[in-house]
């Protein structure tokens, strides 16, 4: 679940982003919709804490993000969000098992390499799995991105823009496996999109608007 109330944030020598409330049960999908440059990932950066809120609060999976110790956050985000960030950011010195890999790493866990077989087995991609990133395609690499989030069974997934480089069957299909993959977890899902195709595929989902108001200081 994710509540959020009064939540804003000033970037140095910016105008404050200003954000609406929301409340989505676990397990629903929220779309953060509204052109480029009014808030959008800066919201996902808050709701996982890699940015703190100047004011209000959001709360995570029951816990409010921006009360958490500095020290506690890269922990509590590798265990608790998938993030399917904009620009993928997979290591090209590394394989897609060692990307994976990586996870363990941040969340102060073991690799379990059967876990890592068992999330590439589920989006189809375990024939990828000593390949280097520059070895994929698009679509591969986002499956990629995506196995990542998903490996800890994260109970919130956060996805910046993913469906904004592909055509339609592309955007179909990523949004499905998306959809699909978060119910398989109970995940809340949550979008950050200025694709009108999102908001066509999921009219099921909260909507939160982004727009340039939002910036405007009181
Ligand atoms: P969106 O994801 O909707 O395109 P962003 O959250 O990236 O929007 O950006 C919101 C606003 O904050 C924009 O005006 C942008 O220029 C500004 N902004 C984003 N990142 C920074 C930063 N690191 N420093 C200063 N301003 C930023
Ligand atoms: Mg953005």
């Amino acid at each position: 679940m994710i509540h959020s109330h009064g939540l804003q944030y000033t970037y140095p020598r910016g105008e404050p982003l200003r954000f609406g409330d929301v409340s989505v049960a676990q397990g629903g999908t929220l779309l953060l919709r509204g052109p480029s440059g009014s808030g959008k990932s800066t919201w996902l950066a808050l709701a996982s804490g890699l940015l703190t809120a100047t004011a209000g609060e959001v709360v995570v999976s029951g816990q409010s993000v921006g009360a958490l110790p500095a020290n506690a956050r890269d922990r509590w985000r590798a265990r608790h969000i998938g993030f399917l960030p904009q620009k993928l950011h997979l290591s090209e010195a590394l394989s897609v098992v060692d990307n994976l890999g990586l996870v363990f790493f941040a969340a102060g866990l073991p690799v379990d390499r059967a876990t890592v077989a068992q999330t590439l087995q589920a989006l189809g991609i375990e024939a990828l799995a000593t390949r280097r990133p520059s070895q994929l395609s698009g679509g591969q690499a986002q499956r990629v991105a995506l196995a990542r989030a998903l490996l800890l069974h994260p109970g919130v997934i956060l996805a910046d823009e993913p469906t904004a480089s592909l055509d339609d069957e592309a955007c179909a299909a990523s949004l499905n496996l998306l959809s699909t993959c978060a119910s398989r977890l109970n995940a809340t899902l949550v979008i950050a999109t200025h694709d009108a195709r999102v908001l066509q595929a999921l009219p099921q989902a909260r909507l939160l608007e982004f727009n340039a108001a939002v910036q405007v200081a009181a």
